[in-house]
């Protein structure tokens, strides 16, 4: 097993915005669940997840659910536009989109570990986070939760175990990519990528979602 296995301590659900006492530090891992993939029109944002990197006891990670009519979170705004801060994603396009819709969130500078995965790992076309988590933290995860109903008032332990297994591992999963990347002297290419995927999730939200506007 790699180094110290990422796992979580703690887990705190917090209702509307993220609370005004709490400070994280360095990057952050964050995912979002919804009522369905069809966030420009029919679904809702209803849960942000959020957590630092482990330390010896593992990490502790936020959850801030959101309601229905719920338009803004400030506090998590300033965390996710933080320009100092790199926010670690899996498969980031819908998670940016989700959060620029719900909350006018505009979130950066992005890491997102599927990209990562694309082009460090081009041996593989299993790039999921269960693959990922697989082959660098030996743990196989269960993705049951995944079509739960996130939108109900009151999340179930599983759901809740499941929304933090999300992001705990995000850490260590980037800094394994991080260094194949860097051995295939693909850094600068990632890096690209993450700053065009800004883009990419802008053309998502105005109208060319289902177009590779590269394509002939
Ligand atoms: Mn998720």
């Amino acid at each position: 097993m790699p180094n110290a296995t990422a796992h979580i301590k703690r887990i705190r659900l917090h209702q509307g915005d993220l609370p005004a006492d709490l400070s994280l530090n360095g990057s952050i891992a964050v995912d979002t669940e919804a009522t369905g993939l069809e966030i420009l029109t029919r679904d809702r944002l209803c849960l942000v997840q959020l957590c630092e990197r482990a330390d010896e006891q593992g990490s502790e990670c936020h959850l801030v659910q959101i309601a229905p009519e719920q338009n803004e979170a400030p506090r998590l705004k300033k965390l996710l536009e933080d320009k100092n801060r790199v926010k670690i994603f899996h498969y980031a396009r819908f998670d940016l989109a989700i959060l620029k819709k719900a909350l006018d969130i505009q979130t950066a500078p992005v890491y997102c570990t599927k990209i990562a995965s694309k082009i460090a790992r081009s041996y593989s076309s299993a790039h999921g986070l269960k693959d990922l988590c697989k082959e660098f933290i030996g743990i196989d995860m269960s993705k049951k939760q995944q079509c739960s109903d996130w939108g109900r008032e009151k999340l179930s332990e599983a759901q809740k175990q499941y929304a933090a297994l999300d992001v705990v591992y995000l850490h260590e999963i980037k800094e394994q990519l991080d260094a194949m990347l860097m051995r295939e002297e693909r850094t600068e290419l990632a890096d690209e990528c993450f700053l065009a995927l800004l883009t990419r999730v802008r053309l998502d939200l105005e109208g060319w979602r289902e177009q590779d506007i590269f394509s002939h």
